[in-house]
């Protein structure tokens, strides 16, 4: 076992017998590293079966990594029937089994960013019959909000009387009578759901309790009440929980993640054991120091503090440079250099950056320079057009009642089944209470439409329940999908409709790669079925899937560009933190009034320590912004690092500060910045 790998604290919490276990610590001391041996001492050890360990986290990456540590030490034989995954993935699970308690059916749909707003749109139209414009995106972030915090439609109390409050209240309870009827959940039904089918179906909780009796969660920190609530539930019975987590590091607020279930664990988890790891193994002393002199900044946190035994290496770097371009050359020419001098691979490298606009400069500067990189996040795969229209055919030949995306292919491409006909069908629909599909299967009863558009909705139909068929043949999945692709002339749709062949060209091939993605899917799984490959799908949290994925693509030699955001839990050898200027880090917020400075702080925090050996920082006098140059102010949390820890590149002309912009800390960052300039 390799627990001669653990220092004595972290041994003390890998060997934890029975009851709740709090493992509280900051960055790289080896919370993630404690989690995989304690499930492999359970297992190892005390003989607990594979079944009976559930291990639970945020990204599918993470998860991934886990089981393979697990497996590495444990062998895979003795993982079999492990349930290491994501909160989500876990949800998924538990609803396949047991959704038709809530009265859903099995092959529910799980909706997409893209799938709710179609749907949010719609419903906000159905109620504001002014016609005045609201914003989707924001009226969904309220309801999530809602569904976060465990708030039923029916208790949705409006606060603040805003229009979009009102609007949220007044679309909120007609969403989720949607999903209902849909038969689809979104992804925060998913953790709500489970909540909900737990605490009102004791026999179906007793059995999950039965199932899971040792549960351990990584980055318990971005825990919101929904998931909470859900692991309070399953850990009811043995109190077996065992969380780790930093509570500097909680970077999801805006998501509903709640500091307090870490602040307050030992509270509701009576007699808790409670671990502090206080050695970081990741960072050299100068990066760690420049991290807890940020961090210490923060007012509700507990002290912690971290240190190394590792020598302090070189100081933290700061380049201040001209703009956006010249931002991405220095990135640029530090890489050729440091790569060279000290014979890294580009994949020792990655970039940084609060938000994922930031990544274009820097994009365009490593095509350029004919330098490898992988971009995680940005615009996901699965959310393009083209992809969500192929993919809107899977999910209603899964769930026809699945209504939304039905009528994102009803006329897509053109068949004759235009806006007046599915006008009708959709007011027969409310009016007999039947679902769309159905309306569509018996269309021959509506005598006021016409014999064209009859004939087309019953080859609609006819297409569809024959592409039912085909995708249960067995072995035949791949082929059948592009027999499909063919049949409904997706291809030929895109030529007619983009202009630009190159454009258009890729598009196909965005399609293609659906192809190879269910694929490289069949390969891997045991079972697989269409189900679920969109399942898969759904709950994606990085770039492609199969030949392509995250994993694959860190692997590969190549400069890694993310947001902090995604970088939780990484580690690699130089890190640069780029953009460190107001407005990006901390973030100027759009979405909602409430500025959390203090989640800012913790996100410059996870950036920091997210850095083995060398840690750059760069920000920008100046940028482009609607095709004005605007001058910038360095970051706050830079006037936060002792002058001693950084070294800092002389700007050759003092930034001047526009009027507007000479809000009290800044200033006091920018004259901090500049002594450090001056030194
Ligand atoms: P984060 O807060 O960023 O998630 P973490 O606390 O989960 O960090 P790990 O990722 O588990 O930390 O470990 C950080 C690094 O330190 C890893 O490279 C890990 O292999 C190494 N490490 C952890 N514990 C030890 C140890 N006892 N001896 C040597 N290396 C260690
Ligand atoms: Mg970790």
């Amino acid at each position: 076992m390799e627990l001669s790998l653990l220092n004595p604290q972290q041994r003390e919490a890998a060997c934890h017998g029975e009851g709740p276990l709090l493992i509280l610590a900051g960055a790289g001391s080896g919370k993630t590293r404690v989690i995989t041996c304690r499930i492999a001492h359970l297992s190892a050890a005390r003989g607990v079966a594979p079944e009976n360990i559930l291990a639970v986290t945020f990204t599918n990456k993470a998860a991934r990594e886990m089981r393979e540590r697990v497996e590495e030490m444990l062998g895979k034989k003795r993982c079999k029937g492990m349930v290491i995954a994501t909160f989500h993935s876990l949800c998924v699970r538990i609803l396949r089994e047991d959704i038709e308690a809530l009265d859903y059916k099995k092959n529910f749909s799980i909706y997409s960013t893209a799938d709710q707003l179609r749907l949010i749109k719609d419903l906000i139209q159905q109620v504001d019959i002014g016609g005045r414009k609201f914003d989707a995106e924001r009226v969904l972030y309220a309801i999530s909000d809602a569904k976060n915090r465990l708030v039923p439609p029916e208790k949705f109390a409006v606060k603040y009387h805003d229009d979009y409050e009102y609007m949220a209240a007044a679309v909120y309870p007609r969403y989720q009578k949607a999903l209902k009827a849909f038969n689809a959940v979104d992804f925060d039904d998913l953790i709500m759901l489970v909540a909900r089918l737990l605490q009102e179906h004791p026999a179906v909780l007793e059995k999950y309790r039965a199932r899971f009796r040792y549960i351990l969660v990584d980055e318990y920190q971005d825990t919101n009440a929904a998931q909470y609530l859900l692991l309070k539930l399953l850990a009811g019975g043995h109190h077996n929980l065992c969380v780790v987590g930093d509570d500097d590091q909680s970077i999801y607020g805006w998501r509903g993640a709640d500091l307090g279930n870490i602040l307050e664990f030992e509270r509701d988890f009576p007699g808790a054991r409670v671990v502090k790891l206080e050695q970081n193994y990741r960072s050299t002393g100068n990066i760690l120091a420049a991290a807890n002199a940020v961090i210490k900044n923060n007012g509700k946190r507990r002290e912690k503090a971290l240190w190394t035994a590792d020598g302090a290496g070189p100081r933290v770097d700061y380049l201040l440079c001209e703009d956006e371009e010249d931002e991405a050359r220095a990135v640029m020419e530090r890489i050729h250099g440091e790569r060279f001098r000290e014979e890294l691979n580009y994949s020792d490298f990655a970039i940084l950056y609060r938000t994922n606009v930031q990544s274009r400069a820097f994009e365009e500067q490593l095509r350029y320079e004919n330098i490898p990189y992988v971009l995680i996040g940005g615009q996901q795969f699965f959310d393009r057009k083209e992809v969500k229209d192929l993919i809107a055919y899977l999910k209603v030949l899964v769930n026809h009642r699945d209504e939304v995306n039905l009528l994102r292919i009803l006329n897509y491409p053109k068949r004759g089944i235009g806006e007046t006909t599915a006008d009708r069908l959709i007011r027969h629909s409310a009016q007999t209470q039947k679902p769309l599909w159905e309306v569509l299967k018996s269309a021959s009863e509506l005598d006021d439409l016409g014999d064209k558009a009859q004939e087309a909705i019953a080859a609609f139909v006819a297409l569809m329940e024959r592409y039912r068929r085909l995708f249960n043949r067995h072995g035949m999945m791949v082929e059948t999908l592009r027999e499909l692709i063919a049949e409904v002339r997706l291809e030929q749709e895109i030529y007619r409709t983009v202009d630009d062949p190159v454009k258009a060209r890729r598009r196909v091939e965005n399609m293609e790669e659906v192809a190879n993605a269910l694929a490289s899917y069949l390969e891997r799984e045991e079972s697989p079925s269409l189900p679920g490959f969109l399942e898969k799908v759904s709950l994606l949290d990085e770039e492609r899937p199969g030949r392509d994925s995250k994993e694959k693509k860190l692997q590969r030699d190549a400069v890694v560009l993310m947001s902090i955001h995604s970088s939780k839990g990484l580690e690699f050898p130089h890190v640069f933190l780029v953009g460190m200027e107001e407005e990006f880090l901390p973030h100027k917020k759009t979405l909602t009034e409430t500025f959390d400075l203090d989640e800012e702080r913790r996100l410059c925090y996870v950036g920091i320590t997210r850095a083995r050996r060398r840690l750059v920082l760069t920000g920008a006098r100046r940028r482009k912004k609607y095709g004005e140059m605007q001058l910038r102010v360095p970051s706050r949390f830079l006037a936060e690092i002792p002058a001693e820890l950084l070294n800092a590149s002389r700007g050759e002309e003092p930034p001047q500060l526009p009027e507007e912009e000479k809000d009290q800390r800044a200033s006091k960052a920018f004259a901090n910045i500049m002594s450090i300039l001056g030194d």
